[in-house]
């Protein structure tokens, strides 16, 4: 409460709708499939060594990163859980090695330069086989394989820990034949890195939209990730998700502005007739996107929608309550929530929940219940 007086904005975590989601999620996989959970950016946003330490507790398998240094806050913050980091560089290796970061190696050239590590240091590393079948974005490719064998072979101190791939639509109907097809690749590709393998490392390919499209390719873990958060990106859930996070925010100051009055930076709200605005504690600084400017956005205040009115400021935004009777600064302005939905918010702006989630600034207090 009062750190939302002093800064106006709270993002509200509710660690049982997480709860109810992680829970979700265990029913649609076998009991025998583990679960690796993205903490990357900030746990999406909600504030990553919290919810790390919340999955810990709720039985999650495995956490994974972007980052070297976000594994590494997650382990200062006695995190213990083995954690996976998709996109580890060369300068990172001590890093890894001193806080056990499993890093995923996706090249020739970075298993080779991992494997002469591990050899200096006599060290085994755990490792992940990032295996591209159409994501094209880091990974193995179907004519690196050979190679990939031989190294496996000449590097025997990095250990697989697991091979995956990356679906690139699994929340689209419309990518629905190339998700299969990666699937299928992803089975031939990885049976030929284990026929070289004595042991047998995981295998996954799944994310929140894929656990529920494509069941029967759980194989031994899915990687969830914004299903968790209670954003349900594949409209096949049926409501069972539940929002995790609330954005809130305060009302600073209401005005009562004449006709023909204007609003904000560059003039671009107008009250023709006159009315009343209220401004709010967020602004783009926030992450309260800019795009939401001249009516593209809106927020809930008393239960009711109040579009945004001129360009959002750096730390505020006016909105337009004219039709409103009783309202005053210090009153709460809901920026989403159960009743407001992040897809919605961002089909508004022409982008995804991710960027909304991911984009709320560190200087918004986190505060769990
Ligand atoms: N796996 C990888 C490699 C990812 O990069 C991500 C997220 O971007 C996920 C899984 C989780 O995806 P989602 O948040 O759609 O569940």
């Amino acid at each position: 409460r009062l750190q939302q007086r002093i800064h106006g904005t709270t993002l509200e975590i509710n660690l049982n709708a997480l709860t109810h989601n992680f829970n979700f999620y265990k029913r649609q996989i076998d009991p025998k499939t583990k679960v690796m959970v993205m903490v990357k950016a900030f746990a999406y946003g909600g504030g990553a060594a919290e919810i790390a330490n919340h999955l810990q507790t709720m039985g999650a398998d495995y956490l994974a990163v972007a980052f070297s240094d976000e594994g590494v806050t997650l382990r200062k913050q006695g995190i213990r859980l083995p954690i996976m980091v998709l996109n580890p560089v060369e300068e990172s290796f001590d890093l890894l090695r001193e806080y056990q970061l499993e890093p995923v190696v996706f090249s020739p050239e970075f298993f080779k330069k991992l494997g002469y590590y591990a050899q200096n240091h006599q060290i085994q590393i755990p490792i992940h086989l990032d295996l591209d079948t159409g994501m094209h974005r880091l990974g193995f490719e179907r004519h690196h394989i050979s190679e990939l064998k031989a190294l496996i072979k000449l590097f025997p101190e990095l250990k697989i820990a697991s091979l995956y791939t990356h679906l690139v639509g699994a929340d689209e109907d419309e990518h629905h034949e190339f998700s299969i097809l990666q699937l299928e690749q992803f089975m031939e590709m990885k049976a030929e890195v284990e026929s070289v393998l004595a042991y047998k490392p995981l295998i996954h390919a799944l994310n929140s939209a894929g656990i529920i499209r494509y069941p029967t390719y759980q194989m031994d873990m899915v990687r969830l990730g914004i299903g968790l958060y209670g954003v349900e990106v594949t409209g096949k859930y049926d409501g069972s998700l539940k929002p995790v996070s609330t954005l809130k925010t305060t009302i600073s100051q209401v005005k009562e502005l004449p006709a023909g009055a204007t609003i904000g930076y560059s003039r671009k709200g107008a009250l023709p007739t006159g009315g009343k605005i209220a401004t709010l504690a967020i602004g783009y600084a926030d992450g309260y996107d800019r795009r939401f400017s001249q009516g593209k956005g809106f927020v809930l205040i008393q239960g009711r929608k109040a579009p945004v009115i001129g360009n959002v400021c750096m730390d505020m935004v006016m909105v337009d309550v004219s039709d409103f009777e009783e309202i005053k600064a210090g009153d709460e302005a809901i920026i989403y929530g159960e009743q407001i939905s992040l897809k919605e918010l961002a089909d508004r702006i022409g982008t995804i929940p991710y960027e909304l989630l991911t984009n709320i600034s560190t200087r918004v207090k986190r505060v769990y219940y």
